[in-house]
């Protein structure tokens, strides 16, 4: 018994009640939503007993993402140490099922109908090593700003401008998330990559950074980068950090639930001004609405589906392409099931 509780997942079989501080809606949380699941028994147990970590079944994907919408995923795996990610990785590929890692959930929209699949959390890849010389490593469950506060204090500049970006180091990585003049990937050096059954540190070249984005071959899992920060002075550093944070709390008071920005900008031109000025803001489908404070900003208004945020995406795009000739791209990533149809995932 004492072994298995070392070498087992900690499995829980049903998910754990809505919490009471959730801004949910009953419209979305009903307690018998199933994924349309393609993890078969066999996978299932072997997930189980083989793997360390925490494994949850059906669980509710809203609760991952900030736009609390989602359905769920079949199975939500959070390994315990690198080992147990390969294992687990290994086990999930022999199978052929599906599946997706997710960070923060700050720029994923989850369709209604789930994750068939395993999709895996990172949480306890959460370790960060400053070294001298500007030199840091942070593994990919790290909160981003915890990361920035870290840095800050350790007078290490380069990504203060950045502080307040919700999300984690691996989020922030994939998406190259960005703010002001400063981008994630410039101070990328290298970074850790499970790709296939095999960790290996590739450098930040390699990733060919730009604007939110970087090379990622399917299904590569970003476990750990190595940063090149710039030694400054301290007091500059918490002041530009208080800055951003303050200007954050007012530019993000959008009025619901969002994933930041929807759309990237075109080349040369802003993405909130070509939707503001196709009529866009304040208008809504079902939940869904285009903020009234920044028209590049979807709002779950209360009681939102998915599908409705999707609906309102595609609708704006249209509108705005033909309107002004520009095909407006996604910045938000989108992943998973819409409801009635079951299975058929992007993302895996
Ligand atoms: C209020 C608000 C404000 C925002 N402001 C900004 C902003 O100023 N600038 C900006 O750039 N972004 C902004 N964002 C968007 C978002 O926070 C960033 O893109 C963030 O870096 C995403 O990180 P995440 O961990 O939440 O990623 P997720 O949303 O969880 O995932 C994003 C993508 O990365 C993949 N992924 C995540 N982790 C890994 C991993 N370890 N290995 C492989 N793939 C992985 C996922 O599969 C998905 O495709 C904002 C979002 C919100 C809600």
């Amino acid at each position: 018994m004492a072994t298995c509780a070392r070498r087992c997942s900690r499995a829980i079989w049903s998910s754990p009640s809505v919490p009471a501080t959730s801004g949910r809606s009953a419209r979305n949380s009903s307690p018998g939503l199933r994924s349309a699941s393609r993890v078969d028994r066999r996978l299932l147990d072997e997930l189980a007993h083989r793997c360390r970590g925490e494994l949850l079944r059906d669980e509710p994907l809203w609760r991952h993402t900030s736009w609390q919408v989602g359905g769920p995923a079949a199975v939500l795996f959070r390994p315990a140490n690198h080992v147990d990610l390969v294992k687990a990785v290994r086990l999930i590929d022999a199978a052929g099922c599906p599946r997706l890692v997710i960070g923060g959930g700050s720029n994923l929209l989850v369709r209604d109908g789930g994750f068939p699949g395993v999709v895996l959390e990172l949480p306890d890849f959460n370790v960060v090593r400053i070294a001298g010389d500007g030199l840091v490593e942070a593994e990919a469950g790290v909160r981003l700003n915890s990361l920035i506060k870290q840095l800050v204090a350790a007078g290490l500049g380069g990504l203060e401008a950045l502080a307040g970006i919700p999300g984690s180091v691996g989020g922030a990585l994939v998406m190259n998330a960005g703010a002001g003049s400063q981008e994630f990937g410039r101070v990328v050096e290298a970074v850790e990559i499970l790709s296939g059954e095999t960790f290996a540190w590739r450098p930040a070249a390699e990733l060919a950074f730009a604007y939110r984005h970087a090379r990622l071959a399917p299904g590569d899992i970003v476990t750990a980068v190595r940063l090149r920060l710039v030694p400054g002075d301290p007091e500059l550093l918490q002041a530009a950090y208080a800055e951003r944070i303050g200007h954050r709390r007012q530019a993000h008071a959008v009025g619901g639930p969002s994933a930041g920005s929807v759309f990237k900008n075109p080349p040369g031109q802003k993405a909130w001004e070509l939707i503001a000025g196709c009529g866009w803001q304040g208008r809504s489908i079902g939940g869904a609405r285009v903020s009234e404070r920044h028209a590049n900003f979807i709002i779950n208004a209360g009681g939102a589906m998915a599908a409705d945020i999707e609906a309102l995406i595609e609708a704006i795009r249209s509108d705005v392409e033909r309107q002004t000739g520009v095909r407006l791209e996604a910045e938000v990533r989108i992943v998973g099931a819409p409801a009635a149809t079951g299975p058929g995932c992007e993302g895996a």
